[in-house]
């Protein structure tokens, strides 16, 4: 089944995966549009309980055979698909621009991310290593084994179609898991053309199914007693509930969250660099993005030229379909997302932050007519203000002034959450105190998102993550195994008798 974009007049209707088999469920369904033009595009459903159940079925099933295939030609399974990945690039970043709004550029690079998670997987062989320690004792030689857990369940969030669930099946099915995948039904096609591709790779039938559908589904998933992990992206109050539940239930479980990234501006710093990558990061992916700078400190004498600087490169970003080469800001995902960031600007204004930049009513460079937010800037805004403590999800930049490094990294560690933080000054000395105070998963210097790499551990801390061990990196390998330690006894009767060198 094929989910090809240039069917561009046909409402698609997305199909679930259930044993390497692709079939429409019989679930309710409702319409999903370019978020560009208001267009329907396509019908997701909302599978029945039994789909789910056969879901799971067929990922237990999977399982059994799929862990004895050897490590090395599981990989050879994700070689082939990164080949594959490579090869569909371009369609798929068109696909994941029309149903999500992002625009081509954001989607290729956040594509590539998610490639680079299949190349992390491709080296599974070596990440499975375990241990050995020879002659523990007479005779007796002690190894760690890691093996896989068994069915994996991954529900991640809207706003990055393709690399965040490309943060959880890859990895966990080149360790030896067969897996179910919840894509957004928001977003939900480019998951299901990212798992054709790897059934094309080689993946035996059964070893990754897909269904639809959002609580009732994910509810069923974690009532599942064969469901053994659960791999979660989304909001913090979903997260804490799914980490609740999926952990009382004995399931593991990582969960991520949402965030409120502030990012300081030193006095000293390449105030232009700090500019460049402000904008970057506050209005990449129209704000929706949890690495997303939404708050700016800026620290004693910086703030006004600061201010003015942002404003002027604010005001040249087009607003528009992500498809349009000239667009740098594209639509939100819908009209409850874009209803929901225009309060949050209605209200900053009640609060008293003064608007420097209104994206409210943005119009499209390009004419379309879409979930418009145009590059916000609010100034002088406090800590007790909504906008500066909750989560937006949209192109809206807050900035507060703060005398010294002290008050500014009091504001960073009293938010409730911890994803990530950045700071941009000239002074090592800086930086590193920075780095060291700061309560946050991921940290910049003079780096504007300390965006998430394949290699290494992702999460946040406090509100932002539910959990122990982090998506990626050798955490996510941990996560997806089990560790075994065998002990073996096969004495040489020579050497247990008496050594002698
Ligand atoms: P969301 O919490 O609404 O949905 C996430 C997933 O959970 C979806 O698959 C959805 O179908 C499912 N879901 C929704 N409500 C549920 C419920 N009550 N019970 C069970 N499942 C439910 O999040 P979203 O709007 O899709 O995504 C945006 C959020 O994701 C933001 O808060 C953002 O910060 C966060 N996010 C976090 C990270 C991270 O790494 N920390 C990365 C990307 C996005």
């Amino acid at each position: 089944m094929a989910t090809h974009i240039d069917q561009k007049t046909e409402v698609y209707d997305c199909p679930i995966c259930i044993g390497g088999e692709w079939r429409p469920s019989s679930g309710r369904r409702e319409t999903l549009v370019n978020p560009a033009t208001r267009e329907p595009i396509t019908t997701v459903p909302y599978c029945t309980r039994e789909e789910v159940g056969a879901a799971v079925d067929s990922a237990q099933a999977a399982f059994e055979s799929w862990r004895q295939v050897p490590v090395v030609e599981r990989a050879h399974v994700f070689f082939r698909y990164r080949e594959l990945l490579l090869k569909h690039t371009e369609e798929i970043a068109r696909l994941m621009t029309l149903e999500h709004g992002k625009t081509l550029d954001e989607s290729r690079a956040s594509l590539g991310r998610g490639i680079e998670t299949v190349e992390f997987a491709t080296s599974v062989p070596t990440l499975l290593m375990g241990d050995t320690t020879a002659d523990i004792s007479r005779g007796v030689d002690t190894v760690t084994v890691r093996q896989p857990i068994g069915a994996c369940v991954g529900i991640p969030p809207f706003n990055f179609p393709a690399m965040v669930p490309m943060w959880m099946y890859p990895l966990a099915i080149a360790c030896g898991n067969s897996f179910v995948l919840k894509p957004s039904e928001r977003v939900p096609r480019t998951a299901i053309r990212l798992i054709e591709l790897l059934y094309e790779a080689g993946l035996p039938r059964g070893v990754c199914n897909i269904v639809h559908g959002t609580k009732d589904v994910v509810d069923a998933l974690l009532e599942d007693p064969r469901v053994k992990a659960v791999s979660f992206v989304g909001s913090s109050p979903v997260a804490r509930s799914i980490y609740e539940t999926a952990g009382r239930r004995g399931k593991r479980v990582q969960a991520m969250g949402g965030a409120k990234n502030h990012l300081v501006v030193m006095p000293g710093c390449d105030l232009s660099a700090a500019v460049k990558a402000i904008v970057g990061a506050a209005y990449g992916c129209t704000g929706q993005r949890c690495l997303a700078t939404s708050v700016v400190v800026a620290v004693g004498s910086v703030a006004d030229a600061l201010i003015d600087e942002l404003k002027k490169a604010a005001s040249h970003i087009a607003v528009g379909s992500g498809d349009n080469p000239k667009t740098g800001i594209g639509p939100v995902v819908n009209a409850a997302a874009q209803e929901r960031i225009e309060r949050y600007i209605d209200e900053g204004e009640k609060e008293g932050a003064r608007l420097v930049a209104d994206g409210r009513k943005a119009r499209a460079h390009d004419g379309t007519q879409g979930y418009y937010v145009g590059a916000t800037i609010f100034d002088h805004v406090r800590p007790e203000m909504r906008i500066a403590r909750e989560e937006i999800f949209g192109p809206v930049l807050s900035v507060m002034r703060a005398k010294d490094l002290d008050e500014a990294v009091g504001v960073i560690n009293g938010s409730e959450f911890g994803n990530a933080t950045s700071i941009f000054t000239g002074s090592g000395a800086e930086g590193r105190e920075f780095a060291a105070r700061v309560q946050s998963g991921m940290v910049g210097v003079n780096v504007g998102v300390p965006a998430p790499s394949a290699f290494f551990p992702f999460a946040g801390w406090k509100g932002s993550f539910y959990g122990d061990l982090h998506a990626l990196g050798r955490d996510a390998v941990q996560f997806y195994t089990e560790t075994k330690v065998v002990t073996s006894r096969w004495p040489t009767p020579t050497r247990e008798h008496k050594i002698t060198f």
